[in-house]
């Protein structure tokens, strides 16, 4: 998954955008970032490459964006739900309601960063973390709240096929939904960790046309940073 074999994939598959987010969060910093943009420099290629990141969300009130990732990268991707990870603030107790709240929590102080343009895999519980039983006491209102709250900051959601197996399809469309209702826009996403899964989009078709989700709600990056002066375009 270098980005010369990536970006080579893409054009393969006649994709003519991708994005890149490496991991930034409690153990790597963003040097991981800069690699890629040096990298990036160096391509000649018909696909138009945006450079982001995914970072993590440690704790309501504490993430790892620096101010240098705001100005130089294309895009700001948070996580709010890495709970697998030690370093990031647990919920209270196991309980479904405790699990919920905390879910809640991170997520809505995501959608209240005004720096950020798309919350990766919102909502979505993570196989061995906890019981997907918390989405239940998650309620439309407590949503839509946070929904509206990210439609203020101009916050895309990411659908990726993360999230969508069969104890969570039914939050992941009701979430959707009421995210399409408030106005939000939805950042297509294949989650590839693998040259493999590069271009799978088309996984999601069935559930962008189930919860109604036409072009005009897709999200694409402005190009904050200056991708434009980095990649060279065929
Ligand atoms: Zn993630």
């Amino acid at each position: 998954m270098r980005l010369a074999a990536i970006v080579e994939t893409a054009a393969e598959r006649g994709l003519k955008f991708v994005g890149v987010t490496d991991h930034v969060d409690a153990y790597v910093g963003p040097n991981v970032l800069w690699e890629t943009e040096k990298e990036l420099t160096q391509l000649r290629t018909s696909v138009r490459v945006f450079l982001g990141c995914e970072a993590d969300i440690l704790a309501v009130g504490k993430h790892v964006v620096s101010d240098e990732m705001k100005t130089r990268l294309d895009y700001i991707m948070v996580s709010a739900n890495h709970f697998h990870d030690p370093a990031v603030s647990q919920p209270i107790g196991n309980s479904p309601v405790e699990v919920a709240k905390h879910f809640l929590e991170m997520f809505s102080y995501a959608c209240s960063l005004g720096f950020v343009d798309v919350i990766a895999h919102p909502l979505v519980v993570f196989s061995n973390t906890f019981d997907t039983a918390c989405l239940d006491f998650i309620s439309d209102e407590d949503i839509a709240e946070a929904a509206l709250l990210a439609r203020r900051n101009g916050i895309a959601m990411e659908i990726s096929p993360r999230g969508f197996d069969q104890e969570q399809r039914a939050f992941r469309i009701r979430f959707l939904s009421i995210c399409k209702q408030v106005g939000l826009k939805f950042a297509i996403g294949t989650d590839a960790h693998s040259l493999d899964r590069i271009g799978s989009t088309w996984r999601l078709e069935p559930l962008l046309a189930e919860v109604g989700i036409t072009d005009e709600d897709i999200w694409l990056p402005s190009s904050r940073g200056c991708s434009a002066c980095r990649a060279v375009i065929e």
